[in-house]
């Protein structure tokens, strides 16, 4: 039987081991970790996903701030608050949630943020420890799959890990990631992307494969090994009236032809999404903790 690998569960089961930790510091004497995020105009699922955020902060007993900019915001005006954040000793970590607005520069406000208050993992220093195998802060999607195969048992030691789509986010992190020479990783990895001829070839030959693509639908089951591992990272807003948003989040992966095939799987909402999260949640408390010499 298929095993439906189950973000949702998994990532509650870290909240609350984040919050006892917590608990614990706040006991202690020292503050609660404070994560500051910035979200610069209104976009439905930067909205979301900011929201999302606070929440999780306040599970896990933390202390969030949310800033908002209007769209409008000038790059000056927004390197000027990341220069205010990374100064200001109350904030343990801080994200921008992206994308921002075409006139914004996004990798020059991702390198202007402090690689130790860089929780999302976004900063070249942070990308280049990563890749070395070095303490940082990894990447939250990335280091959220990871975590969720290995709190769900699925060996990657010496497996073919197949990843398509290469960004910097999800791709090229989480292949680094899966290369190292660590727990929960150790595995050969194959990155396919737009110019890879004959993908289905290759995912066929994969033990565990991860699509991250942002293309509903892509992997089919004629591109699936019998009891191989899927890790659907895509969610796409698909127009659906019978929804109360109008819209529904769709994978990267055909889940109904493509689960019976396989030995297990993460649906859509519900499998990676809530990993990425926490991994963000996980990375403030190790801020935090080391911010207090804990
Ligand atoms: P992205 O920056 O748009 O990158 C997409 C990647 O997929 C690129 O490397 C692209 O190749 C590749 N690709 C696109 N079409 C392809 C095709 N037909 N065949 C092979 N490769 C193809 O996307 P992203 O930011 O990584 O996000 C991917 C998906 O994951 C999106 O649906 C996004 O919403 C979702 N996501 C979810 C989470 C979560 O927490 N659940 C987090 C992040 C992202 P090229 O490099 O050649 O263009």
């Amino acid at each position: 039987m298929t095993k439906i690998i189950d973000g949702k569960a998994t990532s509650a089961a870290i909240k609350a081991e984040i919050a006892r930790e917590t608990a614990g510091i706040v006991a202690a004497g020292h503050a609660a970790p404070h994560l500051v995020a910035i979200l610069v105009g209104h976009d439905g699922g930067s909205e979301t996903y900011v929201a999302n955020k606070v929440k999780a902060c306040e599970v896990c007993g933390f202390r969030s701030t949310l800033i908002r900019m209007e769209d409008s915001v000038s790059q000056e005006e927004l390197l000027a608050e990341v220069s205010r954040l990374n100064a200001d000793d109350s904030v343990d970590g801080f994200i921008v949630q992206l994308p921002l607005p075409r006139h914004i520069n996004e990798q020059a406000v991702v390198e202007a943020i402090d690689p130790s208050k860089d929780v999302d993992g976004f900063h070249p220093v942070n990308v280049g420890r990563q890749a070395i195998g070095l303490p940082c802060f990894h990447s939250a999607t990335p280091m959220g799959i990871v975590e969720l195969l290995k709190r769900n048992g699925i060996e990657t030691s010496g497996k073919h890990v197949v990843i398509v789509g290469r960004s910097n986010i999800v791709g090229k992190p989480l292949a680094a990631m899966m290369m190292q020479k660590a727990e929960g990783a150790n595995a050969t990895v194959t990155v396919c992307h737009s110019a890879t001829p004959n993908i289905a070839q290759i995912t066929r030959t994969a033990d565990i494969l991860v699509a991250a693509l942002g293309r509903p639908g892509f992997i089919t089951a004629d591109m699936v090994a019998d009891g191989a591992v899927i890790v659907d990272v895509g969610t796409t807003r698909v127009p659906d009236s019978t929804r109360p948003k109008g819209f529904r989040l769709s994978g990267d992966v055909d889940f109904e032809t493509v689960a019976p095939k396989c030995s297990a799987i993460t649906p859509v909402p519900g499998g990676v999404g809530p990993m990425t999260i926490v991994s963000l949640m996980i990375n403030t408390l190790a801020a935090a903790k080391r911010r207090r010499g804990i």
